[in-house]
């Protein structure tokens, strides 16, 4: 019998789009399959497997099968609040303003549904991660974009431009995703004084803010936004992205409403995943020393090869694991650019587009040191190849 299709999609279908990444992540395997050599250096994600010191610790909690409070363990919730406390030096969070969440995707969803109405308008500094456009879109509010600087601050006087009566929010993400940058003191701290008394909430996505090379980081919440959310976890400091878990910290009439939605929408974050959380906030949510040195040595690497190739210019990294690459001087269209590289090469990157910036290219350096190697040796022949290699 045929299968018909007779369900019609939902009109927000139509806002939400498959992430322009996946495309050429699928070319990459369907090259994989056919028995090319592939270098992906696409990767969101840690190379390392779950550090040893979590594995020990929730192999002895297997029996805790049931349910939890939607907000998370309360033992969790304090030692989150604890841990945020000492690395902001925010003394006001305590465990009513966490809610322990299915990582940080569903964090920032329900932070959105929280408090943005349909018609509002959130800012987001560009280039930004995909996901921050699908759920503004979804909560039936408008993205307002920004440029980030040229070399990948903020710009207050840009975004406080951009302020109207509709602004419900703005996203700020240091270290950033796909930048790499970390967003500095003076320019956090001219926005959260053009902010003060607008009414407006910066949501503070600091999923990397434990993944530091810059000596002076400032993390966002730090420089006294009056509004304020943060969004976090522990997928990108612990190498657990799919262990799906992570937390938002907010005002407390905030944080109710985020748990009571989520309470309809995930329930608690895995209780497994939620014993783990707690082994790592006895370590301060640090990353494992050999994951640190790993990322570190490998982010030097990149530079080492790619400082003398033509036509491509970047920034160090200040924290994250990503180079993001002005291609510029070669290439107007980066999703070309980015497709014949991985046809020609194998190489695969991420292009700007994907993060609403064309003639930038997303380097993700954590993978085997001998792959990344031999990829960016390919790179900079590729690039030498010039405007039509
Ligand atoms: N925020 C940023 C900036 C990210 O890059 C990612 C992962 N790509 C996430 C959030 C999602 O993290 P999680 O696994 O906690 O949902």
């Amino acid at each position: 019998m045929e299968v018909m299709s007779k369900t019609p999609l939902a009109s927000r279908m139509a806002a939400v789009q498959e992430s322009a990444t996946m495309a050429l992540n699928t070319r990459a395997k369907q090259m994989a399959a056919e028995g090319k050599t592939i270098y992906n250096l696409t990767a969101g994600e840690l190379a390392a497997e779950t550090p040893d010191y979590i594995r020990e610790h929730v192999s002895g909690k297997l029996h805790h099968n049931k349910y939890t409070p939607a907000a998370g363990l309360p033992d969790l919730r304090a030692a989150i609040a604890e841990e945020s406390r000492d690395f902001y030096g925010l003394d006001w969070i305590k465990p009513q303003h966490v809610v322990v969440t299915a990582a940080s995707k569903p964090g920032l969803y329900a932070t959105l549904l929280a408090i943005v109405d349909e018609g509002d308008e959130v800012i987001v500094p560009m280039p930004a991660w995909v996901t921050y456009m699908e759920l503004v879109k979804l909560v039936g509010a408008k993205v307002v974009p920004v440029p980030l600087t040229d070399d990948f601050d903020i710009d207050s006087q840009t975004i406080l431009d951009k302020v109207s009566q509709k602004t419900k929010a703005i996203i700020l993400n240091s270290p950033n995703n796909p930048a790499g940058s970390v967003f500095s003191r003076p320019a956090l701290e001219a926005l959260a004084e053009g902010l003060a008394g607008s009414g407006v909430t910066v949501i503070s996505d600091d999923m990397y803010a434990k993944l530091v090379y810059a000596d002076d980081f400032v993390p966002v919440p730090c420089v006294g936004f009056e509004q304020m959310v943060i969004v976090n976890g522990f997928s990108k400091s612990q190498a657990l992205t799919g262990w799906r878990i992570g937390y938002v910290i907010a005002e407390e009439h905030v944080a109710k409403a985020i748990a009571d939605l989520l309470g309809h929408i995930t329930g608690n974050a895995s209780v497994t995943s939620q014993h783990a959380a707690l082994k790592v906030m006895e370590h301060k949510n640090t990353p494992p020393p050999d994951i640190l040195k790993t990322l570190g040595r490998q982010r030097l690497m990149v530079d080492d090869v790619l400082k003398d190739a033509p036509g491509i210019r970047y920034h160090l990294p200040g924290g994250a694991f990503y180079y993001y690459l002005d291609l510029r001087e070669i290439t107007g269209d980066t999703l070309d650019w980015c497709e014949r590289l991985l046809e020609k090469t194998g190489v695969a990157l991420v292009p700007g587009e994907a993060f609403g910036t064309s003639g930038f290219a997303r380097l993700s350096f954590v993978t085997d040191e001998k792959t990344l190697k031999t990829a960016l040796q390919k790179i900079k022949s590729f690039a030498a190849g010039g405007k039509d290699a």
